[in-house]
């Protein structure tokens, strides 16, 4: 199947559904809207959501919204925008923020069983009281509050009657706990923060763990999957589903995180990318995000194909940009139609062209895929061929044009550079070439003439804007670079000044009908698309999506 292949979350569904733990599952995928998602979250995404699919389950999309200074109406449209683009459906759209009501009823229960209660220690007095992983915690001095007086002040706390951070509600579990994540956890901060969905209504707001599984256990999930960093947070998340009366019961099994080298998998540092104007927002076509990668040319079926590549376990998962890139070329191999761009123009001028003799041979938009078409490539009496495939001063082996030099036009006849035009600083302004008129359909005799080249007339050529991408940072790592003080580096200063080239170019006239994100190869330069944004048919812009050839491998 198109998905990741046995592994042991599968494993763990396939026995559980063999032993009748579970009837039908039921996945989520869980963002928080603060941010546009990455190529991490298309791991997540593909997880999720191919697993509901293998098991003829479901899949809700839920909002983890709990934190309002930083999430946005805007977040929650592109995340939504995002996940069917990659191809998936949502059975229900949810929102942490609509369990609100029952999740301050629920920790009402806890207060009233003696499980929670309400402290009055700051952010600094916790952690000195919170302890480390060699030394256990000390209670808190109003631990021992009694149900009626955290009944009460919770209420008030609801009501808006205390500061900011003054108060908290914390889960009465055990401070001398090996695990810290247990010494009695927040579960309530008073914040007054205008919420994307609630508005000003709550002044009081619940935290991750608590919230992520009481909404698990209200969709009835039957496998909440997360990233290795929420393991520790495991008996919490049972603790909690444990100690609240409701039905389903639902269980959290971790997986690695991907991580992309050259590449950042972090909203907060996208984030930064943004507000700092490095790029041009969330989706610049060198983002790592879902948008970026649309923008780029990359398909949805590349994408989950890549995610399937990379697996699913609990080890390292760190990924190579050629994996990435190779999974994308790979599905853009079969789909994309071909036509010819000139990059970087020179001019030949064909000298013994001859209107009654020479001919001009249609073209297949795809080698392999005759349904999709071809056209007519019109040899004229001045075409365009790069730049780079001349050079005066040939290096060994090479096998393009030089000075009495023979290559063959693809699609087309041989040809023989019988002169070189240079300008008075020598630079080589134009070619003069002459056709052998007998190799149209059939080999040059009595030679070999290895090279081809791609070329345009200079007559039908029409104008393009072109985007060339590099990597968008120089090191492996950027975020975890250390200076000499043993600190981390701003991963800002790992840019690549040089990750986007823009350039006029010229490319076959089927450019001025296409629509934005068409996508086609330019013969020998790689994929491109047309922008999403700025290209019209008018005025061409195309994006490069990802070269030809490993670039990548050094
Ligand atoms: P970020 O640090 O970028 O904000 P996050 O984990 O906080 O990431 P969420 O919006 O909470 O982002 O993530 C939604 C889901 O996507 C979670 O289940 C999370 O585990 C998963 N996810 C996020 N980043 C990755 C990643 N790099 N690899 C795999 N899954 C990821
Ligand atoms: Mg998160
Ligand atoms: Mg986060």
């Amino acid at each position: 199947d198109q998905f990741a292949d046995n592994h042991f979350i599968r494993s763990i569904i396939e026995d559980d559904l063999q032993s009748g733990k579970c009837q039908r599952v039921i996945t989520r995928f869980p963002p928080e809207p603060n941010g546009y998602l990455h190529i991490g979250h298309a791991k997540s995404i593909c997880l999720n959501f191919g697993l509901a699919y293998i098991y003829d389950g479901l899949c809700n999309l839920r909002f983890d919204d709990t934190n309002p200074e930083k999430e946005s109406d805007e977040y929650v449209r592109s995340i939504k925008e995002d996940v069917q683009w990659l191809g998936f459906q949502w059975n229900e759209e949810c929102f942490a923020s609509d369990y609100f009501e029952r999740l301050y009823e629920y920790a009402l229960e806890l207060i009233k069983a003696g499980k929670a209660y309400v402290d009055d220690l700051d952010a600094e007095e916790m952690r000195q009281y919170r302890g480390t992983l060699m030394e256990p915690g000390k209670n808190s001095p109003y631990r021992e509050r009694t149900i009626e007086e955290n009944l009460d002040l919770f209420a008030r706390m609801r009501a808006g009657e205390f500061p900011d951070g003054s108060k908290t509600l914390r889960l009465k579990i055990d401070m001398a706990a090996g695990n810290i994540n247990l010494r009695d956890p927040v579960i309530y901060r008073i914040r007054r923060v205008h919420h994307h969905r609630t508005g000003d209504k709550w002044v009081i707001y619940p935290m991750y763990d608590y919230t992520h599984a009481i909404s698990d256990a209200i969709e009835n999930i039957t496998h909440s999957l997360c990233t290795l960093e929420f393991e520790s947070h495991r008996p919490l998340y049972d603790w909690v589903v444990e100690n609240i009366e409701i039905a389903h019961q639902p269980h959290q099994y971790e997986f690695s995180r991907l991580e992309l080298l050259y590449s950042i998998t972090s909203k907060r540092k996208l984030n930064q990318l943004v507000v700092q104007d490095h790029v041009s927002g969330w989706d610049d076509p060198r983002m790592p995000t879902i948008s970026g990668m649309r923008r780029r040319g990359y398909t949805p079926e590349g994408l989950r194909l890549f995610a399937k590549r990379v697996g699913i376990s609990k080890s390292e998962n760190v990924v190579d940009m050629s994996v990435l890139e190779g999974a994308i070329r790979e599905d853009l191999e079969s789909v994309a139609p071909r036509m010819i761009a000139v990059l970087n123009p020179i001019k030949v001028e064909l000298i013994n062209f001859d209107e009654a003799l020479t001919q001009s041979r249609e073209a297949p938009f795809h080698p392999h895929h005759p349904e999709m078409g071809e056209r007519l490539m019109p040899l004229t009496k001045t075409i365009y061929i790069e730049a780079d495939d001349f050079a005066l001063d040939p290096p060994k082996g090479w096998q393009r044009l030089t000075l009495g030099g023979e290559v063959r036009l693809r699609y087309s006849y041989v040809i023989k550079c019988e002169e070189v035009v240079q300008d008075a600083s020598g630079r080589v302004v134009s070619l003069k070439c002459s056709i052998d008129h007998d190799t149209l359909a059939s080999k040059p005799q009595g030679r070999k003439v290895k090279g081809v080249i791609h070329w345009l007339s200079t007559e039908h050529a029409v104008s393009a804007t072109v985007r060339l991408y590099d990597r968008l940072f120089t090191v492996e790592r950027p975020d975890a670079v250390r200076g000499d003080d043993g600190q981390y580096r701003d991963f800002i200063e790992f840019l690549n000044p040089a990750s986007v080239t823009e350039i006029d170019a010229l490319v076959e006239p089927v450019a001025n009908t296409l629509a934005p994100e068409t996508r086609y190869q330019f013969e020998r330069l790689g994929y491109f698309v047309t922008d999403r944004y700025d290209h019209s048919a008018e005025n061409p812009v195309f994006n490069r999506t990802v070269t030809l050839r490993d670039t990548w491998q050094t």
